[in-house]
């Protein structure tokens, strides 16, 4: 039995409006019928959010969810968009921690913290972002990158809301580069995010899917989910064409 059914999440970030995302949907559903063994889900912008789930109304088995959340629930934050009204517009996954929320808009691992919280707390699932910068690479400092980005982002978690969560791992000079970590270095990478997560939510850790981003492509996409420990994709560029992404979700 599959422990962990491969996870393929399209990363649209901010592409597709309204109009798009519904021709987009048309053509991807002819091309990928239900399947038992696999999990897709779209995170679109949140203004796009309601033409997706309305376009999936019959399709329970593909997720949706958004990109960003404040970790407030409500209040004077113009401009934001918080994790009960996410849930409130029919998503159920948000994205935390993504690279260039990191390093565009100045994330902190703290905030990354409270927003997975946040996110549990409305009865939504975390998808947590981590990965290392280029120069920490050549530093040899990627394990502790991601490991510190790991720990803070579940840090207000209790471990069965850990247990409940997803991890991607995305090598920051992987994203958009068209240069894919390999295989092997991606499943070493992932082999530490699990040792980091069972220790710190026990055997239940091993039904938590830890995903790979970072120019994943119609290309390499078996390769890379067909790596040990890599049980999923996270992909932006290669996920805004309808045809191409459903090559990548039939992988
Ligand atoms: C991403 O945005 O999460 C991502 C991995 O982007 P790309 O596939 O374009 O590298």
């Amino acid at each position: 039995m599959m422990l962990r059914k491969p996870v393929f999440a399209a990363n649209w970030k901010m592409n597709h409006g309204p109009t798009d995302a519904k021709a987009f949907l048309r053509t991807f559903l002819v091309h990928y019928a239900r399947r038992a063994d696999r999990t897709v889900a779209f995170f679109p912008p949140a203004l796009t959010l309601p033409a997706v789930t309305d376009a999936l109304r019959d399709r329970s088995d593909i997720l949706v969810g958004v990109q960003n959340i404040h970790w407030e629930p409500k209040g004077a934050f113009t401009g934001e968009v918080s994790a009960p009204i996410a849930r409130d517009a029919g998503a159920r996954l948000v994205l935390v921690g993504h690279s260039e929320r990191r390093h565009i808009f100045g994330e902190t691992d703290e905030q990354t913290g409270l927003k997975c919280a946040a996110v549990a707390a409305a009865g939504l699932v975390p998808v947590l972002c981590v990965g290392e910068k280029l120069d920490e690479r050549e530093r040899g400092m990627e394990e502790a990158v991601v490991v510190r980005q790991l720990r803070a982002g579940v840090a207000r978690l209790q471990p069965g809301q850990i247990a409940t969560a997803l991890v991607a791992y995305e090598p920051v000079w992987a994203i958009g580069t068209g240069r894919t970590a390999s295989p092997n270095d991606a499943s070493a990478m992932h082999a530490v995010v699990r040792r980091v997560l069972k220790e710190l939510a026990g055997e239940r850790a091993a039904h938590i899917p830890v995903l790979y981003g970072g120019s994943v492509s119609r290309g390499n996409v078996a390769e890379l989910i067909s790596a040990p420990e890599v049980d999923g994709v996270l992909v932006g560029g290669a996920s805004l064409d309808a045809d191409g992404w459903a090559t990548i979700v039939r992988a």
